[in-house]
């Protein structure tokens, strides 16, 4: 069976076409720019050149139409009929607490879904549309959604009520939900594969490290606590994201330095983090090369912030759950950056923890990193959103 993986940003879409037979990537590709002056569409395939196309795309319908063509195309595509989608699955950030597992698209998803669109204002609308765009062009194609959140739905209630008026939670929803849950679910069971383990028997600390960034304990296969919460604002700091700070920050910055709700916002989701902290970029390359190529003291600091949040965190998870087994590094940075595991594992060495330096050196490819004969476990993992959300799709539609 061939499935379509969507993932509709506000004006991004990113997509990949599964042969489910071998688990394998036939395409994937990337529309940005969707509604902007510039559009364009960039597909890839194994062993062959980028397969690129600039048209205007005024909406997602254009988008997906555009898609379908490309993966149809005669000469660049790797389909022969749109026929042979036999589903899609669709990536939605929010299911609020109606979903702890992925699920077929009907009405009442749907309404679902909308009714979370208040939760992930930023997100859940672009997924609605995305959604709506291929049922318009695949009427007769099962679709499945997998959220981002349903992973945490197993959180114990102490884990995720907020310490505020308790109707703030029943009356409006507001409480710990948590993000990236693909990508920790995938981690953690190939986590439990590669150590030839039942994930029922370990206690796994995973470390999302991109963009954006949250640490989850899972213990018995389940997720117990996330870093993200209510918003994917919370927990450590990410690329432009502040993390954790003292909630009165937030009323001082508006009481005493008379910036507006918009003002605030803005500063703490776009020019915080590593990028306010370093005032050189959000991205980890650039702010790790200021501060080891020309000794930029902000990046520096930045960077020390970042590695301890990570470490705290990592740290009380192993106190919540008893103990850890072991720790998984993935996403853009926990992936490709040596520098950023290393300096997370220093000084954890009194749990278990210590790191080959050695091994550690690798970049993209799943691999064991301890020393040998060392407690705690640490791997790195190249995480595989878009083939969880094609597992899904296909266990629930056949
Ligand atoms: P993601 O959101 O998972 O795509 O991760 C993107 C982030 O990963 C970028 O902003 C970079 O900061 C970081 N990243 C990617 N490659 C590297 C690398 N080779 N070294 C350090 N950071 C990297």
């Amino acid at each position: 069976m061939k499935i379509l993986v969507i993932n509709c940003g506000s004006s991004s879409l990113k997509y990949q076409l599964m042969d489910m037979d071998n688990e394998y990537a036939l395409a994937k590709g990337i529309v940005e720019r969707i509604g902007i002056e510039g559009s364009i569409l960039t597909q890839k395939v194994e062993g062959r050149e980028k397969y690129i196309i600039k048209v205007p795309m005024e909406t997602h319908k254009n988008a997906i139409k555009l898609v379908l063509e490309a993966l149809v195309d005669e000469t660049n595509g790797v389909i022969k009929s749109m026929d042979e989608i036999g589903a899609v699955g669709h990536r939605v950030v929010h299911g609020g607490e109606f979903y702890s597992e992925s699920v077929i698209i009907d009405e009442k998803v749907m309404e679902n879904i909308k009714a979370c669109v208040k939760l992930a204002p930023l997100h859940n609308p672009a997924n609605i549309i995305g959604i709506e765009a291929c049922k318009e062009l695949m009427p007769t194609t099962p679709m499945v959604v997998v959220f981002d959140t349903a992973f945490h739905q197993t959180m114990p209630k102490e884990a995720y009520v907020y310490a505020i008026p308790y109707e703030l939670y029943t009356e409006s929803s507001i409480r710990r939900y948590g993000f990236h849950g693909t990508s920790h679910k995938y981690v953690a069971s190939k986590a439990a594969e590669m150590l030839g383990k039942d994930i029922k028997d370990l206690k796994i600390i995973t470390c999302h490290l991109g963009n954006g960034a949250s640490i989850t304990a899972i213990k018995d296969g389940k997720s117990i606590e996330t870093s993200m919460g209510f918003t994917p604002l919370e927990g450590v700091p990410m690329g432009t994201r502040s993390g954790n700070i003292d909630p009165a920050i937030v009323i001082y910055m508006m009481q005493e330095l008379n910036m507006s709700f918009e003002e605030v916002n803005d500063l703490l989701n776009k020019k915080s983090g590593i990028l306010g902290v370093s005032g050189v970029s959000s991205d980890f390359r650039d702010v790790e090369d200021a501060a080891d190529n020309q000794g930029n003291a902000r990046a520096q600091l930045a960077l020390k912030i970042f590695y301890s949040q990570v470490r705290k965190f990592i740290g009380s998870y192993a106190v919540t759950m008893g103990g850890v087994d072991c720790i998984v590094f993935t996403a853009g940075l926990g992936e490709n950056s040596p520098e950023t595991r290393e300096a997370v594992c220093e000084g954890l060495e009194f749990i278990g923890v210590k790191l080959d330096k050695v091994k550690n050196k690798c970049r993209s490819k799943a691999e064991y990193l301890s020393e040998a004969g060392t407690k705690v476990q640490v791997l790195v993992i190249p995480t595989e959103e878009e083939l969880m959300i094609a597992r899904d799709t296909k266990t629930l539609v056949s």
